[in-house]
């Protein structure tokens, strides 16, 4: 069988079988054989994590499984396949005067995988995907056929918001959507100290703030930014505004559009990436002590430190569980060792709590873990009841969540 690999290229391997599934009883069907023959089965969103949480014997593929299956304009939700992307959402929802709460710097992941991973936007008021989450069709370790939700085995439901994929295959999601909105963007290129003094008020006057900051002149380049030179932080600070306001008087820095059309970036598949969560009373001191860090580390640090607010949410998985974060994301150049660079970055995070995103490189141990995530344990007994077996487990899994 040939080699399952990420969109970036930093995970691969070979499942003895890819199956392609349709629909929620061919999902059962499949788990069910795979559970019976002791191999482990899983499926993928479309690969952009980073870290082994694909890997498996049985691959499901739900491509066909993808699209919008109901809208409910009164409750503000809307359910969709496992696999319909974060742009799948944008026009038909706009059509119903809905919109996504809140979204990340790209598009193209699919629902089922940025909910799985409590994949985040921006926003000190804005929870991730996984808080987005009101319920879904699973599949469970055995086969069987379950539903999780706000009405039904409610108590599983912030298990199941950051899932990592241990619970069962989500064959509909229903996530919480808001009333369609527009926003107003606004992109500086300022100084890290003009940053810092206005960090706090940026953090709380904004709906959704967050920056890139250089190391050196070279850094700009590889996010596929502009115009910002070493010690130079590209802020981004929107402003929900009413639909249809004026596109006249902009600034050059400044663009209104339709929500979902205003926050995707494009990234090229080349950095290798980690990200962390940490506590937003920290962040002046976090911000200060990673310059130094990355300066020291040069030329190994050089691609741009990227920095947003997230708030906190219920999802017991979720790095953001009862927490409103500072997220640091830093990136490993491919073909380098990158390692002890990163290395050295997870020995400062540890020091302030920091909480790994499960889609991104990390150093976690099943103590960090336990450790960093109040409701581990009660994750893990939910993950023993559903899969008994240990048929959604991998190696990597395995060592966190067994
Ligand atoms: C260029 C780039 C930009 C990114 N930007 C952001 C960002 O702004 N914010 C952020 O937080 N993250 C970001 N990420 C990380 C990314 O959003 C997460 O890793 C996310 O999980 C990827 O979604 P995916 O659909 O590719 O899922 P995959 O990586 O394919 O899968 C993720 C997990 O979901 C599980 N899964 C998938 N489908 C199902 C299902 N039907 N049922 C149960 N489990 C399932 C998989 O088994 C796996 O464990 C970025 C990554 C890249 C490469």
């Amino acid at each position: 069988m040939s080699a399952w690999t990420n969109w970036v290229g930093n995970q691969s391997f070979a499942p003895r079988e890819v199956i392609p599934v349709a629909d929620e009883e061919e999902v059962q069907d499949q788990v069910a054989r795979a559970a019976a023959a002791g191999r482990r089965v899983r499926t993928y969103g479309t690969g952009h994590s980073f870290t082994p949480i694909v890997e498996t014997d049985v691959l499901l593929d739900t491509s066909s499984m993808r699209g919008i299956s109901r809208v409910d304009v009164e409750r503000q939700q809307v359910s969709a396949g496992p696999k319909t992307t974060i742009r799948d959402f944008g026009e038909p929802l706009w059509q119903h005067g809905l919109a996504l709460a809140n979204q990340g710097d790209i598009d193209t992941q699919a629902i089922a995988g940025v909910i799985a991973t409590a994949t985040h936007g921006s926003g000190r008021r804005l929870g991730s995907f996984s808080s987005a989450l009101a319920g879904a069709k699973v599949v469970d370790g055995q086969g069987n056929r379950i539903e999780i939700s706000t009405t039904s085995q409610p108590d599983l439901l912030p298990a199941l918001q950051t899932s990592i994929g241990l619970l069962g295959i989500m064959t509909e999601v229903t996530i919480s959507v808001v009333p369609a909105y527009e926003l107003w963007a606004r992109t500086d290129v300022m100084h890290f100290d003009q940053m810092i003094e206005s960090f706090e008020s940026d953090v709380e006057d904004f709906r959704h703030y967050g920056f890139f900051w250089m190391p050196t002149d070279a850094s700009a380049r590889l996010y596929n930014l502009e115009g910002a030179g070493a010690d130079d932080c590209v802020v981004k600070r929107y402003r929900e505004v009413p639909v249809g306001m004026s596109r006249e008087d902009l600034g050059p820095h400044e663009r209104v559009g339709r929500s979902y059309e205003i926050y995707p970036m494009v990234y090229d598949p080349n950095f290798h990436e980690v990200e962390y969560f940490l506590p937003i009373e920290d962040s002046k001191e976090v911000l200060r002590s990673m310059r130094e860090l990355m300066l020291r580390w040069l030329p190994l640090s050089v691609y741009p430190l990227e920095i947003r607010v997230v708030g906190g949410e219920q999802a017991w998985m979720s790095p953001n569980y009862e927490r409103d974060n500072l997220v640091v994301s830093i990136s490993g150049q491919p073909g380098t060792d990158y390692w002890p660079y990163l290395r050295a970055c997870d020995d400062l995070f540890a020091e302030f709590g920091g909480r790994p995103h499960w889609g991104k490189l990390h150093f976690m141990t099943r103590e960090r873990v336990a450790s960093l995530f109040p409701r581990h344990n009660d994750f893990v007994s939910v993950r023993r009841r559903l899969d008994p077996a240990g048929t959604f487990l991998n190696e990597h899994l395995e060592a966190l969540f067994a």
